[in-house]
Protein backbone atom coordinates (compact mmCIF):
# COMPACT_ATOMS: atom_id res chain seq x y z
CA UNK A 1 0.00 0.00 0.00
CA UNK A 2 1.00 3.50 -0.67
CA UNK A 3 2.05 6.37 1.28
CA UNK A 4 -1.09 7.88 3.16
CA UNK A 5 -1.13 11.48 2.11
CA UNK A 6 -1.30 13.81 5.53
CA UNK A 7 -3.77 16.32 5.47
CA UNK A 8 -4.44 16.18 9.31
CA UNK A 9 -3.37 19.43 11.26
CA UNK A 10 -0.20 18.01 12.25
CA UNK A 11 1.98 16.01 11.31
CA UNK A 12 2.22 17.65 8.06
CA UNK A 13 3.08 15.84 4.79
CA UNK A 14 7.17 16.53 4.58
CA UNK A 15 8.86 16.95 1.56
CA UNK A 16 11.62 14.78 -0.22
CA UNK A 17 13.60 17.51 -0.65
CA UNK A 18 13.12 18.25 3.51
CA UNK A 19 14.03 14.32 4.42
CA UNK A 20 17.32 14.07 2.18
CA UNK A 21 18.37 17.14 4.30
CA UNK A 22 17.32 15.48 7.44
CA UNK A 23 19.91 12.30 6.81
CA UNK A 24 22.54 14.04 6.32
CA UNK A 25 25.94 12.43 8.08
CA UNK A 26 26.31 13.52 11.97
CA UNK A 27 28.52 16.21 13.41
CA UNK A 28 29.27 16.93 16.82
CA UNK A 29 27.02 18.99 18.85
CA UNK A 30 30.11 21.31 20.53
CA UNK A 31 32.09 21.06 17.58
CA UNK A 32 32.88 23.88 14.88
CA UNK A 33 31.03 22.20 12.16
CA UNK A 34 27.40 22.46 14.34
CA UNK A 35 28.02 26.24 15.84
CA UNK A 36 28.40 26.95 11.73
CA UNK A 37 25.24 25.18 10.70
CA UNK A 38 23.20 26.97 13.75
CA UNK A 39 25.35 30.55 13.24
CA UNK A 40 23.92 30.08 9.41
CA UNK A 41 20.70 29.72 10.03
CA UNK A 42 20.22 31.96 13.04
CA UNK A 43 19.53 35.60 11.08
CA UNK A 44 16.54 33.43 8.71
CA UNK A 45 15.11 32.51 12.03
CA UNK A 46 14.82 35.97 13.10
CA UNK A 47 13.63 37.04 10.03
CA UNK A 48 10.94 34.92 9.96
CA UNK A 49 9.66 35.47 13.25
CA UNK A 50 10.84 39.54 13.11
CA UNK A 51 13.08 40.08 15.76
CA UNK A 52 16.62 40.46 17.15
CA UNK A 53 16.47 38.32 19.52
CA UNK A 54 18.07 34.88 19.45
CA UNK A 55 15.70 31.97 18.18
CA UNK A 56 16.52 28.55 20.53
CA UNK A 57 16.08 25.50 19.23
CA UNK A 58 14.79 22.95 21.39
CA UNK A 59 14.53 18.88 21.01
CA UNK A 60 10.84 18.30 21.83
CA UNK A 61 7.62 18.68 20.82
CA UNK A 62 5.47 21.76 21.25
CA UNK A 63 4.90 20.63 24.53
CA UNK A 64 8.33 20.82 26.15
CA UNK A 65 8.40 24.66 25.14
CA UNK A 66 5.08 25.25 26.53
CA UNK A 67 5.84 23.87 30.27
CA UNK A 68 8.97 25.54 30.00
CA UNK A 69 7.38 28.61 29.65
CA UNK A 70 5.27 28.00 32.84
CA UNK A 71 8.35 26.82 35.16
CA UNK A 72 10.72 29.52 34.04
CA UNK A 73 8.07 32.34 34.15
CA UNK A 74 5.47 31.96 36.54
CA UNK A 75 5.96 32.96 39.94
CA UNK A 76 2.68 34.49 41.54
CA UNK A 77 -0.16 33.17 38.94
CA UNK A 78 -0.65 32.58 35.71
CA UNK A 79 -3.87 33.33 33.59
CA UNK A 80 -4.67 30.50 30.45
CA UNK A 81 -6.75 31.80 28.22
CA UNK A 82 -8.37 28.67 27.28
CA UNK A 83 -10.74 28.05 23.44
CA UNK A 84 -10.06 24.84 22.49
CA UNK A 85 -8.54 21.20 23.37
CA UNK A 86 -4.91 22.57 23.30
CA UNK A 87 -5.52 26.24 25.36
CA UNK A 88 -7.57 24.34 27.87
CA UNK A 89 -4.20 21.48 28.52
CA UNK A 90 -2.27 24.80 29.53
CA UNK A 91 -4.23 25.12 32.66
CA UNK A 92 -3.96 21.63 33.64
CA UNK A 93 -0.12 21.65 32.67
CA UNK A 94 0.27 24.67 34.65
CA UNK A 95 -1.03 23.46 37.58
CA UNK A 96 1.18 20.01 37.43
CA UNK A 97 4.09 22.04 37.47
CA UNK A 98 2.74 23.03 40.84
CA UNK A 99 2.10 26.87 40.02
CA UNK A 100 -0.96 28.66 40.70
CA UNK A 101 -3.44 28.95 37.75
CA UNK A 102 -6.76 30.05 36.75
CA UNK A 103 -8.45 29.86 33.76
CA UNK A 104 -10.30 32.62 31.15
CA UNK A 105 -12.79 30.09 29.02
CA UNK A 106 -14.69 31.08 26.10
CA UNK A 107 -17.15 28.46 24.53
CA UNK A 108 -15.54 26.23 21.74
CA UNK A 109 -15.26 27.93 18.56
CA UNK A 110 -14.86 31.23 19.89
CA UNK A 111 -11.44 33.45 20.63
CA UNK A 112 -9.91 34.66 22.99
CA UNK A 113 -10.96 38.75 22.90
CA UNK A 114 -8.48 41.49 24.83
CA UNK A 115 -11.45 42.68 26.75
CA UNK A 116 -12.04 39.55 28.34
CA UNK A 117 -8.08 38.93 29.50
CA UNK A 118 -7.84 42.42 30.51
CA UNK A 119 -10.93 42.12 32.87
CA UNK A 120 -8.73 39.00 34.50
CA UNK A 121 -5.47 40.92 34.00
CA UNK A 122 -6.75 44.22 36.14
CA UNK A 123 -7.48 42.42 39.30
CA UNK A 124 -3.72 42.35 39.23
CA UNK A 125 -3.40 38.77 40.54
CA UNK A 126 -1.29 37.76 37.44
CA UNK A 127 2.26 37.74 36.78
CA UNK A 128 2.01 35.41 33.05
CA UNK A 129 -0.34 34.78 30.80
CA UNK A 130 -0.46 31.68 28.38
CA UNK A 131 -2.48 32.74 24.54
CA UNK A 132 -2.36 29.71 22.29
CA UNK A 133 -2.43 31.89 18.42
CA UNK A 134 -4.25 29.52 16.75
CA UNK A 135 -6.22 26.84 18.37
CA UNK A 136 -5.66 23.50 16.07
CA UNK A 137 -8.63 21.84 17.71
CA UNK A 138 -11.33 24.36 16.66
CA UNK A 139 -10.03 25.86 13.57
CA UNK A 140 -10.01 29.15 15.11
CA UNK A 141 -7.42 32.34 14.78
CA UNK A 142 -7.87 34.35 18.12
CA UNK A 143 -6.52 38.20 17.59
CA UNK A 144 -3.37 38.24 18.46
CA UNK A 145 -2.14 42.13 17.62
CA UNK A 146 -5.64 43.13 19.64
CA UNK A 147 -4.23 40.82 22.59
CA UNK A 148 -0.84 41.48 22.58
CA UNK A 149 -1.22 45.20 23.01
CA UNK A 150 -2.49 44.54 26.51
CA UNK A 151 1.21 44.25 26.80
CA UNK A 152 1.67 48.36 26.98
CA UNK A 153 -0.52 48.49 30.26
CA UNK A 154 0.84 45.34 32.06
CA UNK A 155 4.24 45.33 31.35
CA UNK A 156 5.13 43.05 34.20
CA UNK A 157 3.12 40.20 32.99
CA UNK A 158 4.74 37.59 30.59
CA UNK A 159 2.60 37.16 27.66
CA UNK A 160 3.43 33.61 26.44
CA UNK A 161 2.15 32.56 23.23
CA UNK A 162 1.93 29.16 21.28
CA UNK A 163 1.79 29.49 17.50
CA UNK A 164 2.40 25.84 16.71
CA UNK A 165 -0.06 25.68 14.03
CA UNK A 166 0.47 29.38 12.47
CA UNK A 167 4.24 30.12 12.31
CA UNK A 168 5.43 30.74 8.79
CA UNK A 169 1.83 30.65 7.55
CA UNK A 170 1.09 34.12 9.10
CA UNK A 171 3.67 36.88 9.83
CA UNK A 172 4.35 37.05 13.30
CA UNK A 173 6.22 39.95 14.14
CA UNK A 174 7.46 39.32 17.60
CA UNK A 175 9.86 42.55 18.49
CA UNK A 176 6.51 44.49 17.09
CA UNK A 177 4.07 42.26 19.30
CA UNK A 178 6.16 43.24 21.84
CA UNK A 179 5.20 39.79 23.54
CA UNK A 180 7.76 37.77 25.78
CA UNK A 181 7.49 34.20 24.48
CA UNK A 182 6.59 33.01 21.35
CA UNK A 183 7.06 29.10 20.73
CA UNK A 184 6.50 26.28 17.82
CA UNK A 185 7.09 22.86 16.63
CA UNK A 186 8.26 21.72 13.57
CA UNK A 187 5.52 19.46 12.31
CA UNK A 188 2.67 22.02 11.48
CA UNK A 189 2.76 24.88 9.06
CA UNK A 190 7.32 24.41 8.77
CA UNK A 191 6.33 21.35 7.40
CA UNK A 192 9.13 19.50 9.26
CA UNK A 193 9.01 15.76 11.24
CA UNK A 194 7.82 16.44 14.77
CA UNK A 195 10.64 16.31 17.20
CA UNK A 196 12.06 20.08 16.96
CA UNK A 197 10.67 23.41 18.85
CA UNK A 198 11.55 26.94 17.90
CA UNK A 199 11.03 29.55 20.53
CA UNK A 200 12.32 33.23 21.26
CA UNK A 201 12.73 35.31 24.55
CA UNK A 202 11.83 39.16 25.41
CA UNK A 203 14.82 40.29 27.17
CA UNK A 204 12.23 40.67 29.93
CA UNK A 205 11.35 37.31 29.72
CA UNK A 206 15.67 36.07 30.38
CA UNK A 207 15.46 38.70 33.18
CA UNK A 208 12.22 36.99 35.02
CA UNK A 209 13.32 34.07 33.91
CA UNK A 210 17.00 34.14 36.29
CA UNK A 211 14.88 34.88 39.14
CA UNK A 212 12.63 31.81 39.16
CA UNK A 213 13.15 29.21 41.19
CA UNK A 214 12.56 25.15 40.04
CA UNK A 215 12.83 26.06 36.54
CA UNK A 216 14.59 22.63 35.75
CA UNK A 217 17.95 21.98 33.60
CA UNK A 218 16.78 20.72 29.98
CA UNK A 219 13.98 23.74 29.60
CA UNK A 220 15.63 26.35 31.49
CA UNK A 221 15.45 29.48 29.22
CA UNK A 222 18.65 30.89 30.73
CA UNK A 223 20.95 27.95 29.43
CA UNK A 224 19.37 28.05 26.14
CA UNK A 225 20.32 31.43 25.73
CA UNK A 226 23.81 31.24 27.14
CA UNK A 227 23.95 28.62 24.63
CA UNK A 228 22.29 30.25 21.54
CA UNK A 229 24.86 33.00 22.05
CA UNK A 230 27.66 30.98 21.22
CA UNK A 231 25.45 28.99 18.57
CA UNK A 232 24.97 25.60 20.67
CA UNK A 233 21.96 23.81 22.24
CA UNK A 234 22.33 23.35 26.45
CA UNK A 235 21.64 19.67 25.18
CA UNK A 236 22.84 17.11 22.66
CA UNK A 237 19.65 18.17 20.04
CA UNK A 238 18.51 16.19 17.49
CA UNK A 239 20.67 17.78 14.70
CA UNK A 240 18.81 15.82 12.09
CA UNK A 241 16.20 18.39 12.55
CA UNK A 242 18.18 21.00 12.31
CA UNK A 243 19.60 20.36 8.94
CA UNK A 244 15.82 19.55 7.83
CA UNK A 245 15.16 22.98 9.31
CA UNK A 246 17.93 24.75 7.60
CA UNK A 247 16.46 23.13 4.15
CA UNK A 248 13.19 24.53 5.08
CA UNK A 249 14.40 27.99 5.78
CA UNK A 250 16.10 27.69 2.20
CA UNK A 251 12.66 26.77 0.47
CA UNK A 252 10.72 29.66 2.53
CA UNK A 253 12.99 32.37 1.33
CA UNK A 254 13.21 30.96 -2.04
CA UNK A 255 9.55 31.20 -2.44
CA UNK A 256 9.68 34.80 -0.19
CA UNK A 257 7.75 34.95 3.27
CA UNK A 258 4.88 37.03 1.70
CA UNK A 259 4.31 34.71 -1.08
CA UNK A 260 3.65 31.78 1.54
CA UNK A 261 1.37 33.68 3.76
CA UNK A 262 -0.35 34.43 0.19
CA UNK A 263 -0.54 30.67 -0.90
CA UNK A 264 -1.81 29.88 2.86
CA UNK A 265 -4.85 32.42 2.61
CA UNK A 266 -5.38 30.82 -1.19
CA UNK A 267 -5.51 27.53 0.03
CA UNK A 268 -7.42 28.18 3.03
CA UNK A 269 -9.56 29.82 1.03
CA UNK A 270 -9.73 26.96 -1.31
CA UNK A 271 -10.74 24.75 1.52
CA UNK A 272 -13.62 26.98 2.79
CA UNK A 273 -15.15 27.47 -0.71
CA UNK A 274 -15.07 23.16 -0.93
CA UNK A 275 -17.28 22.67 2.72
CA UNK A 276 -19.59 26.05 1.34
CA UNK A 277 -20.01 24.16 -1.77
CA UNK A 278 -21.04 20.81 0.21
CA UNK A 279 -23.54 22.73 2.16
CA UNK A 280 -21.65 22.53 5.45
CA UNK A 281 -21.22 25.27 8.11
CA UNK A 282 -17.57 26.15 9.74
CA UNK A 283 -17.24 25.35 13.40
CA UNK A 284 -15.40 28.83 14.29
CA UNK A 285 -17.09 31.92 14.75
CA UNK A 286 -17.00 33.92 11.95
CA UNK A 287 -14.13 36.06 11.49
CA UNK A 288 -12.02 34.17 13.30
CA UNK A 289 -11.65 31.09 10.81
CA UNK A 290 -7.51 30.02 11.14
CA UNK A 291 -5.79 30.21 7.66
CA UNK A 292 -3.92 26.81 8.15
CA UNK A 293 -7.00 24.18 9.02
CA UNK A 294 -10.52 24.41 8.40
CA UNK A 295 -12.63 22.92 11.46
CA UNK A 296 -16.24 22.11 9.56
CA UNK A 297 -19.34 21.28 11.13
CA UNK A 298 -20.77 17.72 10.50
CA UNK A 299 -23.43 17.39 12.75
CA UNK A 300 -26.44 18.49 13.53
CA UNK A 301 -25.94 22.35 13.27
CA UNK A 302 -28.83 25.03 12.23
CA UNK A 303 -28.49 25.10 8.49
CA UNK A 304 -25.55 23.14 8.28
CA UNK A 305 -25.27 19.57 6.33
CA UNK A 306 -24.87 16.75 8.84
CA UNK A 307 -22.84 13.35 7.33
CA UNK A 308 -20.96 10.72 9.05
CA UNK A 309 -17.20 12.13 9.64
CA UNK A 310 -15.72 8.60 10.61
CA UNK A 311 -17.07 7.85 7.02
CA UNK A 312 -16.18 10.55 5.49
CA UNK A 313 -12.51 10.02 6.94
CA UNK A 314 -12.53 6.49 5.44
CA UNK A 315 -13.20 7.22 2.45
CA UNK A 316 -10.76 9.81 1.87
CA UNK A 317 -8.13 7.40 3.24
CA UNK A 318 -8.81 4.73 0.96
CA UNK A 319 -8.24 7.09 -2.03
CA UNK A 320 -4.62 8.05 -0.08
CA UNK A 321 -5.36 10.91 1.62
CA UNK A 322 -6.14 11.61 5.38
CA UNK A 323 -8.20 14.08 7.21
CA UNK A 324 -8.82 14.64 10.72
CA UNK A 325 -12.20 13.42 12.07
CA UNK A 326 -12.23 15.81 14.62
CA UNK A 327 -10.40 16.10 18.28
CA UNK A 328 -11.43 16.07 22.02
CA UNK A 329 -15.17 17.00 22.86
CA UNK A 330 -16.19 17.97 19.02
CA UNK A 331 -15.09 14.82 17.57
CA UNK A 332 -17.43 13.14 15.39
CA UNK A 333 -19.60 16.41 14.91
CA UNK A 334 -16.74 18.31 12.94
CA UNK A 335 -14.33 17.32 10.77
CA UNK A 336 -10.90 19.05 10.17
CA UNK A 337 -8.73 19.51 7.11
CA UNK A 338 -5.04 21.19 7.13
CA UNK A 339 -3.44 23.28 4.01
CA UNK A 340 -0.50 23.69 6.17
CA UNK A 341 2.76 23.62 4.52
CA UNK A 342 4.05 22.70 1.25
CA UNK A 343 0.20 22.42 -0.27
CA UNK A 344 -0.30 24.40 -3.68
CA UNK A 345 -3.68 25.12 -4.83
CA UNK A 346 -3.13 22.16 -7.52
CA UNK A 347 -2.46 19.41 -4.38
CA UNK A 348 -5.30 20.45 -2.57
CA UNK A 349 -7.56 20.20 -5.53
CA UNK A 350 -6.35 16.62 -5.27
CA UNK A 351 -7.28 16.07 -1.94
CA UNK A 352 -10.81 18.20 -3.10
CA UNK A 353 -11.25 15.23 -5.83
CA UNK A 354 -11.06 12.45 -3.58
CA UNK A 355 -13.03 14.61 -0.84
CA UNK A 356 -15.84 14.99 -3.64
CA UNK A 357 -15.84 11.30 -4.90
CA UNK A 358 -15.76 10.43 -0.90
CA UNK A 359 -19.48 13.10 -0.74
CA UNK A 360 -21.18 10.87 -3.42
CA UNK A 361 -20.80 7.56 -1.46
CA UNK A 362 -22.28 9.29 1.72
C1 LIG B 1 -0.02 20.44 17.86
C2 LIG B 1 -0.20 21.54 18.83
C3 LIG B 1 0.39 21.51 20.10
C4 LIG B 1 1.12 20.32 20.63
O1 LIG B 1 2.28 20.14 19.98
P1 LIG B 1 3.25 18.89 20.31
O2 LIG B 1 4.26 19.12 19.27
O3 LIG B 1 2.43 17.66 20.16
O4 LIG B 1 3.76 19.07 21.67
C5 LIG B 1 0.24 22.60 20.90
N1 LIG B 1 -0.45 23.68 20.51
C6 LIG B 1 -1.04 23.74 19.31
C7 LIG B 1 -1.80 24.95 18.95
C8 LIG B 1 -0.92 22.67 18.44
O5 LIG B 1 -1.51 22.74 17.24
Amino acid sequence: MGHVKLHIPGPVEISEKTYRAFCQPMIGHRGQGFKDLYARIQPQLQQLLYTRQLVYLSTSSAWGVMEGAIRNLVSRKVLNCMCGAFSDKWLDVSRRCGKDAEGLQVPWGSPIRAAEVDRKLATGQFDALTVIHNETSTGVMSPLAEIAALKQKYPDVMFIVDSVSSMTAVPLKFDELGIDVLLAGTQKALAMPPGLALFVCSPAALAKAATVKDRGYYFDFVEFQKNAAQNMTPSTPSISHIYALESKLQDIFAEGLEARYARHRRTNQLTRDWAARHGFTLFPDPGFESVTLTCVNNGARPGGRVVDAEKLVKLVKDQGFLINGGYGKIKGTTFRVSNMGDETEATMNQLFAAMDNAMKQL
